[in-house]
């Protein structure tokens, strides 16, 4: 049976980040993926934001590791040369009753050791950005926008100068706990493939929305460590024709915590709009044509010279989440040893926003879990 000191599976942002950290701390690393690509699932479908941090229950590793994770992905980017905007982002108050949403999202984001956000009247923010209207609104000059492609291709850069490998085609089918390490049972690109196996001292469940499924099939593992998966699909919608914003705007978030129909802005000044929220049970990706017709009134609020039929359908994600509707939303877990009682398993269950901010913090978190 083939041997190694580490797999992690799963190659989207997040896997390639523990893979880059465990290989660049001398360790034999293999990534396991099962598609034909690195970073194609939730990965390349998301809204490409390094968010500041604002958001997030203080004290939860989704706050901790957005505001750490932040700071490290600009340092990267530059050095790495990877395409990103440090563009600010307005979030914005339409009428006086959404006024105290900021005031607390203020507070929140002091607690959370962000300490650069600037409240605006209307008119401040209008010098800003003329076409916007609102009463009032909060400055985060640290929010920005990233190329996600264009860095986890430089984290597997890094991670491959230090000899990981990565194999594609290699879906992790399921495994066991032994005394003698992990056994991975790994598939190839032909269903009727002979299983492989592979024996790894650390594994690291890094498989996105698969990630509680594939728990599962990890005889050894109690199944009461294993969260229930929930899904929550978004539609993004992209605006024909010149972006009317330099800065990506957002509405004062609601009480169910969702952000809003918000506006982003990609590398190349091309605006969309979303992403909507719907819960769902199974994934796919199509993009209704008549997705948009609610959005026309909720981007109406902040920029009211949006014209008819400006929206055009443009690409969807799946929130890989472990709450269901009504709950809280769920922290992120980095789930160690201490945790189930596995020797050299780490499971990545929860990775939705701000899993792309927070990469790089949670493969240092991933690192001290095993190292
Ligand atoms: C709509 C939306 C908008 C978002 N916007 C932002 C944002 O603006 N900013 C931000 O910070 N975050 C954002 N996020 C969150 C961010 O996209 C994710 O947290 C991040 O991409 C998760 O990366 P990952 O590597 O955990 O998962 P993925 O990118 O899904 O990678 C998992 C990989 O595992 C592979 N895999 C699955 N099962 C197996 C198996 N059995 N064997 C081998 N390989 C397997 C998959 O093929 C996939 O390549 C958003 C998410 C969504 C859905």
């Amino acid at each position: 049976m083939e041997q190694t000191d580490v797999v992690v599976i799963g190659a989207g942002v997040v896997g390639l980040a523990v893979a880059r950290a465990l290989a660049g701390a001398g360790h034999e690393v293999i990534i396991l993926e099962a598609q034909n690509a690195f970073g194609t699932v939730t990965s390349a479908r998301n809204s490409e934001v390094i968010h500041a941090g604002l958001y997030y229950p203080t004290g939860s590793l989704r706050a901790e590791l957005c505001v750490s994770g932040k700071a490290q992905l600009y340092a990267f980017c530059a050095s790495h040369g990877v395409s990103h905007q440090r563009c600010g982002k307005l979030i914005v108050a339409t009428q006086a009753d959404e006024l105290p949403a900021l005031d607390r999202l203020l507070a929140t984001a002091q607690a959370n050791g962000v300490h650069d956000l600037q409240a605006l009247s209307a008119v401040q923010a209008r010098a800003l950005e003329p076409a916007l209207h609102c009463v009032g609104a909060l400055l985060s000059p640290s929010t920005g926008i990233v190329d996600s492609h264009g860095l986890m291709l430089a984290l597997l850069g890094d991670a491959e100068r230090c000899s990981a490998m990565l194999a594609l085609c290699s879906p992790v089918h399921g495994g066991r706990v032994t005394p003698a390490g992990i056994e991975l049972d790994i598939g190839g690109s032909d269903p009727q493939q002979a299983l492989t196996t592979l024996r790894a001292r650390w594994v690291v469940n890094s498989a996105g929305l698969s990630a509680p499924a594939l728990a599962h099939c990890l005889t050894g593992l109690d199944a009461r460590h294993i969260p229930r998966e929930h899904l929550a699909k978004g539609c993004y919608f992209s605006l024909a024709g010149r972006a009317p914003f330099s800065r990506l705007v957002y509405p004062a978030p609601g009480p169910s915590g969702h952000l809003g129909v918000h506006l982003t802005l990609d590398l190349g000044g091309q605006a969309r709009f979303g992403p909507s929220f719907e819960w769902v049970d199974r994934i796919d990706y199509d993009v209704p044509a008549d997705g948009a017709d609610g959005f026309y009134a909720e981007v109406r609020r902040y920029w009211p010279a949006l014209p008819d039929g400006a929206l055009q359908p443009a690409y969807a994600g799946v929130r890989p989440k472990i709450s269901g509707p009504g709950e809280p939303a769920a922290d992120f877990r980095i789930d160690g040893p201490a945790l189930h009682g596995v020797p050299g398993l780490v499971n990545l269950f929860g990775i939705e926003s701000p899993g792309l901010t927070s990469c790089l913090a949670i493969a240092d978190r991933v690192v001290e879990l095993l190292v």
